[in-house]
């Protein structure tokens, strides 16, 4: 089978990004969120990010605009029926994604193949939640994903030769490289990345230094493009956390514990740059630090 048609479910940060690039690689996209304010908001800042590329010579707006078209947006999983590919980027909690996958299982034709683009879940109970796990694995895209080369893949018990392959020849005409990690929690990339941001916050929270010395601190001294507290704010406190609680439960290791002021934060709402206030305060022209 050649994956003409992908679809999309969530059109949160990941999502448009996800739609960004296969609408670029001449793929026909149906995007679904539950939400239409998400829907809109994902169109323009397709718009907007694209816009960018034609400025810097990328590509023509022709090409722009030929994108776009490619790009249909829905409220509904069932207008997902002919893709070849569904590929999941909505909230992480494990439920959320079970009954998405319960949802849409019967609609898609058989030979269709379902990803998810989960940071944390583990893929084989996932699988599980479809009516086809052999046509099942993880495809776990970094953010902002038209920026970002990497796509983890992530086999779960089931998944066939046929899937891994199909599936990393669709990373790589979006342009990625790809890597495989085994169905551990968190894969490869959180499994190291977070456990250092979750410091961050534990540094914050102890008064090691202030937001501005811990940015600073591992921007100038580790030589990272962006400090853990800023990456934090870019990925989302709550993605965050969830990801901590999915390392903490699945290792059963207390050096996983997530942070209690990560977790106050997210009850607060401040859930970083898509709230305008994480661990910086986004309403100005400048991201200003809170502590
Ligand atoms: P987000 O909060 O920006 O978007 C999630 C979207 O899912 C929202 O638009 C929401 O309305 C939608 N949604 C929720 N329930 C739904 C349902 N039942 N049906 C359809 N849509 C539904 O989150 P995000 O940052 O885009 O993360 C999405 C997924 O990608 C998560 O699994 C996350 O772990 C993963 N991920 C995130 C990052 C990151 O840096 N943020 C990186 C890689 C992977």
């Amino acid at each position: 089978m050649t994956i003409e048609k992908v679809g999309i479910i969530g059109a949160g940060q990941m999502g448009n990004g996800i739609a960004h690039v296969s609408a670029l690689a001449k793929l026909d996209v149906k995007m679904v969120d539950t939400n239409p304010a998400q829907l809109n908001k994902a169109l323009e800042t397709i718009r907007g990010n694209m816009n960018r590329q034609v400025k810097r010579g990328m590509f023509s707006q022709a090409e722009e605009d030929a994108a776009i078209n490619r790009i249909k947006v829905s409220q509904n999983l069932a207008d997902l029926k002919d893709c070849d590919i569904v590929i999941e980027a909505a909230t992480e909690k494990e439920e959320v994604k079970k009954e998405i996958m319960r949802a849409v299982s019967p609609l898609l034709k058989p030979e269709a193949l379902i990803a998810s683009n989960t940071s944390s879940i583990s893929i084989t109970r996932l699988a599980a939640a479809t009516d086809r796990p052999q046509k099942f694995i993880g495809m776990h895209f970094m953010n902002p994903v038209p920026l970002m080369k990497l796509v983890e893949l992530i086999r779960g018990l089931a998944t066939d030769d046929d899937t891994f392959n199909q599936v990393r020849e669709l990373a790589e005409k979006l342009g990625k490289t790809t890597a495989t990690s085994e169905d551990f929690p968190a894969f490869i990339v959180n499994r190291i990345l977070l456990p250092m941001i979750n410091e961050a916050v534990y540094t914050l929270y102890e008064g090691v230094g202030n937001v501005e010395a811990i940015d600073t601190a591992m921007r100038l001294g580790a030589n990272h493009p962006m400090g853990p507290l800023e990456l934090a704010d870019f990925i989302g406190l709550d993605v965050c956390l969830a990801v901590m609680q999915v390392l903490y439960e699945g290792l059963a290791d207390s050096k996983y514990r997530p942070c209690p002021l990560l977790v106050k934060y997210v009850e607060a709402g401040w859930y970083g740059k898509k709230a305008g206030r994480g661990f910086y305060d986004y309403s100005g022209e400048t991201p200003i630090p809170t502590r």
